[in-house]
């Protein structure tokens, strides 16, 4: 979409109110492996009352405390869960958000009347459902948690929590809710999710499976098969994955993807995959992958289906994305210019939300000189445009406007007393998480060295005066 039907997008939702944000209505992202939604996924996850889902599963989505967060919407009340939205709209007043972003979507827009008339406890249907059948997963990404990987669960278990993110002990995840059910015994979360499924399924206009890794749940391959049984011609498929499992699996899939394709049983397919930057540090960042076989099942995949399915590269862009991003870029340049549809648009997207959790591995913690090299990434990024090069297939709007946004935001970081703080804790996760991995972060990150030692100095000596 071009910035000014965005703008205009954002002026429609700034006349109902200046928080109001269609994807509190349209949007759920669902955590069945421990009951916890949200809408849209930026906000904190918060507990499905699993008694409420006896008479009535829509309860995975419409759960008592979103239609609170929908009527402080309709009010002009920003809801405190939304501050990603509110950071990046206060850091320049020119920024566009998720808000207007994601409101401007087919899945929501359309509904924008019926989201502004209807009462604010209506049980809306959403029209964009992420769902996550289990935490099972191979990897173990530096980011993620016990309750989404069952790789860290299992590290965990072994060696407990970090102890700069206490809250993610096993115990807390416990008394929280956040706890997973184990994938292989009954989760009534799962089972609510497919008495609700008929019902869904009749107004569902993009359905979204993410995970845990989701090419090795079963749930995945009994949606595909409804899929082939059942075609769903207005429904647009996508599914992450981190492209790290067998052959055999993968090869499934693809095959599955290929018949449900070729026979039109869905309107579209999206293929999102998550890589932060480039080679060994990607590797390190996410913890089983393997970057050449990586970018072999990329080409993989997009070889074997149809040339209209797309890949979207989720690059939840990090304090270690910076020193080798631009080789990343690099091969994204490559795969757009090999690997388009035909009529010329791109197969391959990037998507680059930034990382806001765990706050010590984010941009936050970097020093101001790494700016040079996020505008350098950026200035390569605007030599390869679509108005540049006079060609679609190259980088776009939305792709442009989201390296800008994160510039913006490390642009507007300046709590120094903070950045401290978050620099030690950076230094004590890396050094007990490469004990625990036997890795070595500074061979891995040689740009970074001076910097971890730094965090280094500030731990010893912050210890020392403390002590
Ligand atoms: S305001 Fe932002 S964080 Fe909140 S639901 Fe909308 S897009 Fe998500």
């Amino acid at each position: 979409m071009a910035n000014d039907e965005i703008l205009k997008v954002r002026d429609k939702l700034n006349d109902v109110s200046p928080s109001f944000c269609l994807a509190k209505w349209y949007q759920v992202t669902i955590h069945l492996q421990n009951g916890q939604t949200h809408s849209c996924h930026h906000p904190w996850t918060h507990k499905v009352d699993v008694r409420d889902l006896i008479s009535n599963p829509s309860a995975l989505h419409n759960t008592p405390h979103k239609k609170i967060q929908r009527y402080k919407m309709l009010k002009g009340e920003r809801p405190a869960e939304c501050d990603y939205c509110w950071k990046i709209e206060d850091a320049n007043t020119e920024n566009i958000s998720d808000r207007t972003f994601k409101s401007a979507e087919n899945w929501a827009m359309p509904h924008f009347e019926e989201a502004k008339t209807m009462p604010w406890d209506y049980d809306f249907m959403p029209r964009y459902v992420e769902v996550s059948f289990s935490h099972a997963c191979n990897f173990k990404c530096v980011y993620c948690f016990p309750h989404i990987s069952s790789s860290i669960m299992n590290e965990f278990q072994k060696f407990g929590h970090y102890e700069v993110s206490p809250e993610y002990s096993l115990q807390n995840l416990e008394v929280s809710g956040h706890y997973p059910i184990a994938h292989d015994t009954h989760n009534p979360y799962v089972e609510a999710f497919w008495r609700w499924w008929p019902e869904l399924i009749k107004t569902l206009e993009h359905f979204r499976i993410t995970g845990g890794e989701p090419l090795i749940n079963p749930n995945t391959f009994r949606f595909l098969d409804f899929i082939k049984t059942q075609p769903q011609p207005k429904l647009k498929f996508a599914i992450n994955s981190n492209l790290g499992i067998p052959d055999a699996q993968f090869d499934r899939f693809l095959s599955s993807m290929k018949v449900i394709i070729e026979n039109k049983s869905i309107q579209s397919f999206e293929f999102y995959t998550s890589v932060d930057t480039h080679g060994e540090q990607a590797e390190y960042i996410r913890d089983g992958l393997n970057y050449v076989n990586y970018m072999k099942n990329i080409r993989k995949f997009l070889d074997t289906l149809p040339p209209e399915t797309k890949i979207i590269f989720m690059c939840t862009f990090n304090a270690l994305s910076v020193p080798t991003f631009r080789k990343f870029l690099e091969d994204l340049v490559q795969l757009k210019k090999d690997y388009k549809t035909p009529w010329g648009d791109p197969r391959v997207v990037l998507n680059l939300p930034y990382l806001r959790n765990p706050d010590y591995l984010s941009l936050a913690i970097l020093p101001k000189e790494h700016l040079q090299t996020l505008e350098s990434d950026f200035a390569f990024i605007m030599e390869h445009t679509a108005e540049k090069l006079h060609d679609k297939w190259l980088f776009m709007d939305r792709e442009i406007s989201e390296m800008q946004r994160v510039i913006n935001w490390f642009r507007s970081l300046d709590d120094e007393a903070n950045q401290r703080h978050l620099r030690k804790r950076f230094y004590t996760f890396v050094v007990e998480h490469d004990r625990r991995r036997g890795k070595d972060f500074t061979k891995v990150f040689p740009m970074l060295k001076d910097f971890y030692l730094q965090c280094k100095d500030y731990c010893t000596n912050d210890s020392f005066s403390e002590g």
